[in-house]
């Protein structure tokens, strides 16, 4: 059973790919309106089989034996038939079965069930009496008119039963010799045929009512599908939804996280959290728009560390971190917020909105104090100053860049003249800036203009007297002013030109030099800045110009100030050793006037120490003192020395009896021209 249940769900299935879902379904509700109508018809057909067999009396045992297979034959066909659609209803019914075999067989017994009441009632016509023909008659009519309806589905079983069960009766009636059946056989045709044409028509109305119900079944199925899309993709919306709210809100997040960020990284200092440059200027610019509504005044402060420099470079920059947060620590504590600002390294801004010169000067002091109070930093006592420039609004400039200039400059000034102090702007040191602006340009255009020239100034061996060296000294005549090196050095440095100006010295004293034919051979002394020993170029410069004059490296002496070696003892020793490779001699110059002792320098390699003149005119017991020590330790290190600013006899032999090696003064001779130089040698020696 469930192997044949198998091999039918199979051809089924093989069926149902090949033919049209429709006519499938066509032929489904065709056979479950057949067959579930029929089993009426089969109790039906055996009662009134039974019934016309055993009600009416046979005309001979003969015949009702002959009836009686009839009987047995229809009672047959009828029970299987039965059996058959019991099989139907417990095993297909309202299941997606295949329609065709159940139909043929329902077919099959059909056209049994019809051919046995054709044969019944043609065999038996002859035996029957007037009662028993009109029973039969009116019981196939009725089975007949039954099945019009119940057969319908079916064209060929409607028209084929109605036939079987009326025609042939209906003709045997029609042409029975005995006449009174005549009109009985017509109104059996009649009948047939009213059957007929109208189980034509209910036919045609179930074919359209099924069609109509597989296009709305397809259309409820349709929809069904539609409707679960349309809920998948409503869930997927909302899933969707929910994960593009839950992004938009991180990215909310994000954003206000990244523009916060933002606005850190362009207003912040990161280091001390005070504003940057950026942001100290934006608030700036708010107050002066205050400022300037409300006529009043304000003060900006500029504020460098004093010795700072020095802090970073000996302990290192993660203690002078912690110095730069401590120093904005406690600057803050004099400022509200956001009026103070890290302007860059140890350089500091502050806006005192509503002060007076007295208020700002007051302010300023205190911040001073502030920071002069002892920082401790991993274990580590550090005492620093600041200089402070004061520039007042509307007094000493209109915008934020010109107030913060022009404290900046104060500054600077003030810190030229007197470290740790505090100092307002005024127009003299405008005009004193301008003038250096003006100097700057002119300077530009100096070497070209032929306004630069080298004086000589002779060094004196001590013990010979005789020349040993010349000390290159430049000289600027700008409209007929000589301008001191003290004034235009430094200018040259800032503006970038000290490079170019050195380079042209260096080439103009070696040239000089290899022209002149002494009877002594003596060497040539160039002072070098800190920016040309810091030029990447300067050795080329150095190679070549002792190239193209043919001056024996050992004959140049190059004057480094002790001041140099402050500001990066590491890069300025290399360089040094760069330049003691080449074998130049190394002077050291002004030495005593920077903070540095000769132990401190011991690691450059130098040969000469040039006694700086203020320890020489200065005869004090002291000056004698430190002059003494540092021709000892000048000894020491097997290294000459040289005394500068001899400018009397007594300076002269009492540097001698100190134990210079050679001496350089006005006392032998002021700085010359070459020519003059050439004439007071030839005079002298
Ligand atoms: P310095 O190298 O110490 O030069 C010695 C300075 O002392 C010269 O001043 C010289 O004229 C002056 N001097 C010499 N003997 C005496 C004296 O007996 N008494 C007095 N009161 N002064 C004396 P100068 O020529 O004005 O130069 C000043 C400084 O300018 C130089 O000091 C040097 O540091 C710098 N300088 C001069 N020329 C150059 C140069 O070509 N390159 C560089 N980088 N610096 C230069
Ligand atoms: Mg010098
Ligand atoms: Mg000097």
């Amino acid at each position: 059973m469930n192997c044949a249940a198998f091999g039918h769900q199979k051809v089924y299935s093989l069926k149902v790919e090949q033919e049209s879902i429709s006519q499938l379904e066509i032929d489904r509700d065709t056979t479950d309106m057949l067959i579930g109508n029929s089993f009426i018809g089969f109790l039906m057909t055996i009662f009134a089989f039974s019934g016309l067999l055993f009600f009416f009396e046979s005309d001979s045992p003969s015949t009702f034996a002959q009836k009686f297979q009839v009987w047995m034959l229809m009672m047959a066909v009828s029970i299987t038939r039965l059996i058959d659609a019991i099989y139907w209803r417990v095993n297909l019914a309202g299941t997606a079965y295949y329609p065709r075999p159940a139909l043929i067989r329902f077919s099959i017994g059909l056209y049994l069930t019809a051919s046995i009441w054709a044969l019944y009632s043609v065999l038996f016509y002859p035996t029957m009496g007037t009662i028993e023909l009109a029973a039969t008659m009116v019981v196939l009519s009725a089975m007949s008119g039954g099945a019009g309806t119940v057969l319908a589905p079916n064209k060929n079983l409607v028209g084929f039963y109605s036939t079987a069960l009326l025609v042939p009766m209906s003709l045997c009636a029609i042409f029975d010799e005995n006449g009174s059946f005549f009109v009985l056989g017509i109104l059996g045709l009649i009948f047939w045929f009213g059957i007929f044409t109208s189980a034509f028509r209910y036919h045609k109305f179930f074919i359209s009512t099924v069609h109509l119900k597989a296009k709305n079944n397809k259309l409820m199925e349709q929809m069904k599908i539609e409707r679960n899309e349309t809920e998948k993709v409503n869930q997927l919306l909302i899933a969707s939804n929910k994960k593009l709210d839950a992004s938009n809100l991180n990215l909310e997040a994000e954003v206000e996280r990244r523009t916060a960020a933002l606005y850190r990284l362009s207003n912040k200092d990161p280091l001390t959290d005070l504003p940057n440059r950026n942001g100290f200027l934006k608030h700036l610019n708010n107050l002066l728009d205050t400022s300037r509504a409300l006529e009043n005044s304000l003060a900006v402060l500029f504020i460098d560390l004093d010795g700072f420099k020095q802090v970073n470079d000996s302990l290192g920059h993660k203690i002078g971190d912690i110095v730069l947060v401590e120093i904005a620590k406690r600057l803050r504590n004099y400022t509200e917020d956001n009026h103070l600002g890290r302007w860059g390294g140890d350089e500091f801004v502050a806006v005192i909105p509503y002060a007076n010169i007295d208020t700002a000067k007051a302010v300023a002091l205190a911040m001073r104090s502030g920071v002069t109070v002892p920082i401790i930093a991993d274990d580590n006592q550090i005492t620093l100053d600041a200089t402070i420039g004061i520039a007042m609004f509307p007094a000493h400039g209109e915008t934020a860049l010109d107030l913060i200039q022009h404290a900046d400059l104060t500054m600077y000034d003030q810190k030229r003249k007197q470290r740790g102090s505090v100092s307002v702007f005024n127009e003299a040191l405008l005009s004193e800036i301008k003038q250096e602006q003006k100097l700057c340009e002119r300077l530009r255009t100096a070497i070209e203009n032929g306004e630069l020239t080298v004086f000589y100034q002779p060094i004196i061996n001590a013990s010979t007297k005789s020349v040993s060296t010349v000390e290159a000294l430049l000289r600027w005549k700008c409209d007929d002013d000589y301008i001191s090196p003290t004034v235009f050095i430094p200018l040259a440095e800032k503006s970038g030109l000290m490079p170019e100006i050195g380079a042209w010295v260096l080439n103009r004293a070696l040239i000089d030099l290899s022209h002149w034919r002494f009877s002594n051979e003596i060497s040539i002394s160039v002072n070098v800045s800190v920016a040309q020993l810091l030029d990447d170029n300067f050795s080329k410069v150095l190679d070549h110009a002792l190239k193209s004059t043919q001056i024996a490296p050992e004959q140049l002496h190059l004057e480094i100030t002790e001041s140099v070696f402050a500001i990066d003892k590491k890069l300025v020793g290399k360089r040094v050793s760069e330049l003691v490779e080449r074998k130049v001699k190394i002077s050291i110059d002004d030495f005593g006037t920077g903070y540095s002792s000769l132990s401190r320098l011991q690691s450059i390699p130098f040969d000469f120490i040039k006694i700086d003149r203020s320890f020489i005119q200065n005869t004090t017991e002291e000056s004698d003192t430190i002059v003494r020590a540092t021709i000892l330790m000048a000894k020491e290190f097997g290294c000459k020395t040289i005394a500068e600013g001899i400018e009397t006899a007594e300076h002269e032999a009492h540097l001698a009896m100190l134990g210079a090696d050679y001496l350089q003064g006005f006392y032998f001779a002021k700085p010359m021209n070459a020519n003059h130089f050439i004439s007071w040698y030839n005079e002298n020696y």
